[in-house]
């Protein structure tokens, strides 16, 4: 027996903020980041607050350490909300997650009514049970897991994502991308999952593009924030893969930004998981007929999954080429050396990670470290 909810309630579109008139008088504590509120984006959510009470924690910093946690929940045990609104890119999101979560667990402060409001559109994690916490002395990215996180409510408001630079709607958008498409041929894909993983599929390729190119372009960004909350279902119910696996340790370690990690990595999983070898292969593995499928969805052609599954990859190098994304790790601020120093700790927290548990094809230590050498 399978079972398939969307716990949390969605709004979306533009005007989506003034659902905060709900919360004019409760008390509630704002987990978000220091350009949030120098950039006055905060200021969007505090008008429909109105006169209500809140204080605003506004400490996170990319990939959360757990230091930032703990200084959140003993600000959350002090000021006792009654909600918590995070808002920001995934690594708010996720430091709000993991506040509520070790407030209930050691402060015994009990559930809190959870707004998630997400400001890029790639992370999904508006609408998924994971959080994602770095132990920064270790260099390892702790994905906590459990349905507790669930925001209860997600608010997708196309105009607070119209100021993210153009380099980061690229690292976020391949980030959708990639949850669509390792939750698609996860083994624990099912129709309901797939639905949203194809419909984010297609709007990707559809908007993504204009998003990065015109900032104004209203629609391409509800378009995207769209496509990232429904990615975010896809994978909250498939969950992911080995991309995201290694991704998350090649984060923890030369902290590259989770997304562009996700996007150089990207065709060389693509590639490895479908396993076509030969010309005269006629049994395609079932990832690779999925991919196949995701390739006809966004209008290629082709007699056999090894022809869709090549024009997939291209289709995806083409979208980063034509968003000067970069292609390799060196390319991103770390050396051949500073790879080489961590690749094999990476190999090994990447098996461990539980994102590879549902990736459709093994792979041992050894050929990890080949991919991460592909990609240096
Ligand atoms: P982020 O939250 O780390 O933000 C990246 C940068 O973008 C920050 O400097 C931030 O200030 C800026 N930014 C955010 N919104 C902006 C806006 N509207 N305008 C201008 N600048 C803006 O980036 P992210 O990619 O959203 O999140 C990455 C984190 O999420 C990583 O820690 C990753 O591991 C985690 N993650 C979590 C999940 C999940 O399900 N919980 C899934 C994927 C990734």
């Amino acid at each position: 027996m399978k079972e398939f909810e969307v716990k949390t309630k969605v709004f979306f579109g533009t005007g989506s903020l003034n659902y905060l008139k709900e919360f004019q008088n409760r008390k509630i504590f704002i987990v978000t980041d220091p350009f949030m509120v120098k950039s006055g984006i905060i200021d969007r959510i505090l008008q429909p607050l109105s006169e209500g009470s809140y204080t605003i924690f506004s400490d996170v910093v990319p990939d959360p350490p757990m230091e930032l946690v703990v200084s959140g929940v003993s600000q959350v045990l002090e000021y006792r909300p009654d909600v918590m609104i995070a808002l920001g890119g995934g690594s708010s999101i996720d430091a709000a997650k993991a506040i509520m979560q070790f407030a209930k667990q050691i402060g015994g402060y009990g559930k809190m009514l959870f707004v998630a409001i997400p400001t890029t559109s790639g992370t999904g994690s508006e609408v998924t049970s994971f959080a994602v916490i770095t132990d920064k002395g270790k260099g390892v990215k702790y994905p906590l897991v459990s349905d507790e996180l669930l925001p209860d409510i997600a608010i997708l408001e196309p105009e607070l994502v119209k100021s993210v630079p153009p380099a980061i709607v690229a690292d976020t958008g391949l980030d959708v991308l990639t949850h669509a498409i390792e939750a698609y041929v996860s083994t624990k894909a099912t129709d309901f999952s797939d639905a949203f993983a194809e419909k984010a599929v297609k709007l990707v390729f559809e908007y993504l593009l204009r998003s990065y190119q015109n900032s104004e372009d209203v629609i391409a960004k509800e378009k995207m924030h769209n496509a990232s909350c429904l990615a975010g279902i896809a994978f909250n119910l498939a969950s992911l893969g080995l991309n995201h696996a290694i991704a998350h340790n090649i984060g923890g370690k030369l902290h590259i930004p989770h997304g562009r990690t996700n996007a150089i990595l990207l065709p060389y999983v693509i590639d490895y998981n479908a396993n076509i070898t030969g010309y005269s292969m006629r049994e395609y593995s079932e990832a690779a007929k999925k991919y196949a499928k995701l390739a006809n969805l966004i209008g290629i052609q082709g007699s056999n999954p090894r022809i869709l599954v090549k024009a997939f990859i291209q289709e995806i190098e083409k979208i980063m080429h034509a968003m000067k994304m970069p292609r390799k790790l060196t390319d991103c601020k770390v050396s051949q050396e500073e790879v080489a120093s961590v690749v094999d700790q990476i190999a090994i927290g990447a098996l461990e990670d539980a994102c590879y548990e549902t990736n459709p094809r093994t792979i041992t230590k050894e050929a990890i470290i080949e991919l991460i050498k592909k990609v240096s």
